[in-house]
């Protein structure tokens, strides 16, 4: 067993070898710029595109044609959300929730300020979004629902099919950030009436900077207008000299996932639920946040009250861990997410998030457990010394 031991996967992945062996060609011998129509070294770089662009579409179960490639989740989410504005008419209304990512909720709230009325429906304490309050939350001003796939920091599902029920009987279109779902649990963009899904390279062992944007064109197709104005790229939503490496690799990391899901989602929740039954033996005194039930396979948050969470951290050095997204600063901040289930303030304070992956270990996973309950014993021995 190597240390560090990598336990933050939500944060980002490896590539997996198999997706850069895919990749490398296209760096040197095969660089071919993909808007070249006139040489074989674009027609090259295009056939890979669009090999690619099929096994991301297989992935969730869309068509080829509706998969336009980003640089990142937070550029699909930008572009699924700000790109309906323009033509939304007099559907000046956006619901989403206070759990989700950033990049989805700062550009709800720049809609906000350009004259949209945003909702954010209610998040029960086990995280999920509450059905009742989003169906409330509905009118006919309403443009667009964005409810994330799975949550980066406590790993909870969403009823994206009762979502996705819910907003085609309304006539609402449905977007769903599915940047730590996509290639982990199964995702059917036309069983769950998705009409915008947002996917992150670098979450599913791809490379960093690619993503991918489905947009519904099967039915009644999505009017996007583009954020990025330039050559016309990707059908003219977004413009820019196409990553082909990059492409290639999601492809290639999309295809993996799909044919390996079933064992791996298997063998995750195994891993998981042994180190979620042991930190319950081992510790009193914890919590777990967020549904047990409707969980990603591969994730587990636990809040320590009564332990200084940065201190925690610097204890586990060799084992690699977040309190939380990795998204803000370096600033130690209760995570906004946890937050949101209505907890108290000390354990808003004190999540530590397991994000497990392709590459661990059970022998990993269990040195981990031991560490984490000998830290907290070890602190919370030191704390009743010094109060004593
Ligand atoms: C990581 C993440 C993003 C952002 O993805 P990038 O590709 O890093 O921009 C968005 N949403 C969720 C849920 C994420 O986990």
């Amino acid at each position: 067993m190597k240390l560090p031991i990598y336990l933050d996967y939500h944060a980002t992945t490896p590539v997996d070898p198999r997706v850069l062996e895919a990749m490398l060609p296209y760096f040197t011998e095969n660089f071919g710029n993909a808007a070249s129509r006139n040489h074989k070294f674009g027609w090259t770089a295009s056939t890979a595109v669009e090999n690619a662009r099929k096994q991301v579409a297989k992935l969730i179960h869309a068509s080829a044609k509706e998969i336009i490639f980003t640089g990142s989740a937070s550029e699909s989410n930008n572009l699924a959300i700000k790109g309906l504005a323009d033509g939304a008419g007099d559907r000046r209304h956006i619901i989403t929730m206070a759990t989700e990512h950033k990049a989805v909720i700062n550009s709800a709230k720049r809609l906000g300020r350009e004259g949209f009325e945003v909702t954010f429906a209610r998040v029960q304490p086990d995280g999920l979004v509450d059905l009742e309050d989003l169906k409330q939350a509905i009118t006919d001003k309403t443009l667009l629902v964005s409810i994330m796939a799975a949550n980066n920091e406590i790993g909870v599902l969403q009823p994206l099919a009762e979502i996705g029920r819910m907003c085609r009987e309304h006539g609402v279109l449905f977007h769903t950030d599915a940047a730590q779902a996509a290639g982990k649990i199964p995702l059917d963009v036309e069983a769950m009436n998705i009409d915008l899904l947002s996917i992150a390279g670098h979450k599913m062992y791809a490379p960093k900077g690619i993503g991918a944007l489905y947009v519904r064109q099967r039915g009644t197709p999505v009017n996007l207008v583009p954020v990025t104005d330039g050559g016309g790229h990707e059908g003219g939503l977004r413009s820019g000299t196409l990553n082909v490496p990059g492409i290639v690799g999601l492809g290639k990391a999309c295809e993996i996932c799909r044919q390996e899901m079933a064992e791996e989602l298997r063998r995750l929740a195994a891993m998981r639920d042994r180190l979620k039954d042991g930190l319950l033996a081992g510790l009193d005194g914890i919590q777990i946040n967020g549904s047990l039930e409707h969980r990603l396979p591969n994730n587990l948050n636990v809040s320590f009250p009564g332990i200084d969470l940065a201190t925690l951290l610097a204890a586990l050095g060799d084992i690699a861990l977040s309190s939380g997204s990795a998204c803000t600063s370096g600033v130690p901040e209760p995570s906004y997410v946890v937050q949101a289930l209505g907890v108290s303030e000390e354990i808003a304070n004190t999540p530590l998030r397991f994000g497990l992956g392709r590459f661990n270990t059970e022998e990993e996973i269990d040195y981990c457990l031991g560490r984490v309950i000998e830290a907290v014993k070890q602190l919370r021995a030191m704390a009743s010394t010094a109060a004593a």
